[in-house]
């Protein structure tokens, strides 16, 4: 590992300001992901910033009766918070989905959604990789994709978002709030993260010195009924092949409202708003949910290892909307 320097942030504006005159430096929530990149050289920061003693680490409701999660929130304490387990199920499968309990002890939120991806190649120096070194070309075209993206793809990179916590998150409108150098804003959820078109360098729409302070959870009643779906290779400690964080509204036989968010297929949460609509107005029927899947499908562009991914992920909305319609999980 390269020789770096530590600081300990002791207020927000102080970290945004260090990071902001610092152009190689970083910020360090539970570390999970960025220590491995830079044991691995991936990750070359000269500085890193520790956020643990400035971001919140409170789960807190809000006045509109929604929910703010601070970025120093535990993966393992959002996921046992009893009002999240109630109220967003969706959320607390999604977490436990995710890694090992040791990385879920030490893993933020905020960490978490800008966790980066697990793609073999932009993990190993000496293949060629547009999203670590730009320019250099895509390692997974020609060689190995089968764990990678088919929806929002480019030339230029086809890599996935790691994240299961973020496509829960998608699927329920979650609001991001950062701070920066240019003062505070609030992002959605789905708008954090983008699709590598030519610049697939760069995961997420923060500017450099911008942190993640909270993210919001809406309040949506229906989001009691819902689920993580998540298919992988093995059972636990694995990345999602193809995941399903849905929510669903069925009153009187119809679904009356309706949210789906898939994982394991782009290079961010993708939030299935197509099938949504589709769905929106009729009963949860095998045959329409499955159109509805396909609909959303449509535009996929798997290459030949990850073919498989287009009628698994159409399976796995409809398995997790008719057992939503079912038993309400
Ligand atoms: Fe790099 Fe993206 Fe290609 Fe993977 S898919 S090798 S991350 S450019």
């Amino acid at each position: 590992m390269r020789p770096f320097r530590y600081a300990r942030a002791t207020d927000l504006a102080g970290a945004v300001a260090l990071l902001a005159r610092s152009p190689q430096a970083a910020f360090l929530g539970g570390g999970t992901n960025l220590v491995d990149l830079m044991k691995l050289d991936v990750a070359r920061p000269d500085l890193l910033i520790d956020l643990r003693d400035v971001t919140s680490r409170s789960v807190t409701e809000l006045p509109d009766g929604g929910i703010r999660i601070g970025a120093g929130v535990s993966n393992s304490d959002l996921a046992a918070d009893p009002v999240i387990r109630r109220r967003y199920p969706v959320v607390a499968q999604a977490l436990l989905n995710g890694a090992s309990t040791q990385l879920r002890n030490l893993a933020t939120v905020g960490g978490n959604l800008l966790q980066r991806t697990r793609c073999p190649y932009f993990q190993d120096v000496t293949t060629a990789c547009n999203k670590r070194d730009p320019g250099t070309g895509c390692s997974a075209v020609e060689g190995h994709h089968r764990d990678l993206a088919i929806l929002g793809v480019s030339p230029e990179c086809i890599a996935t978002h790691p994240s299961d916590l973020a496509v829960a998150l998608a699927a329920m409108d979650a609001l991001v709030q950062t701070t920066g150098p240019d003062g505070s804003r609030t992002i959605p959820l789905t708008e954090l993260h983008r699709l590598p078109g030519s610049t697939p360098q760069r995961d997420t729409v923060l500017a450099h010195g911008e942190l993640i302070t909270a993210v919001d959870l809406p309040p949506l009643p229906f989001a009691a009924r819902s689920y993580y779906r998540k298919i992988r290779d093995r059972a636990s400690y694995a990345f999602a092949l193809v995941s399903v964080a849905a929510a669903l509204d069925l009153t009187d036989g119809r679904i009356r409202d309706v949210r789906i968010a898939l994982g394991g297929v782009a290079h961010r949460p993708w939030r299935a708003t197509r099938a949504e609509d589709l769905l929106r107005g009729g009963p949860p029927t095998e045959d329409r949910l499955r159109r509805a899947a396909e609909a959303e499908l449509a535009d996929a562009r798997p290459l030949p290892e990850s073919a498989f991914k287009v009628p698994l992920a159409r399976n796995a909305v409809v398995r997790t909307l008719l057992d939503l319609a079912a038993t309400g999980r």
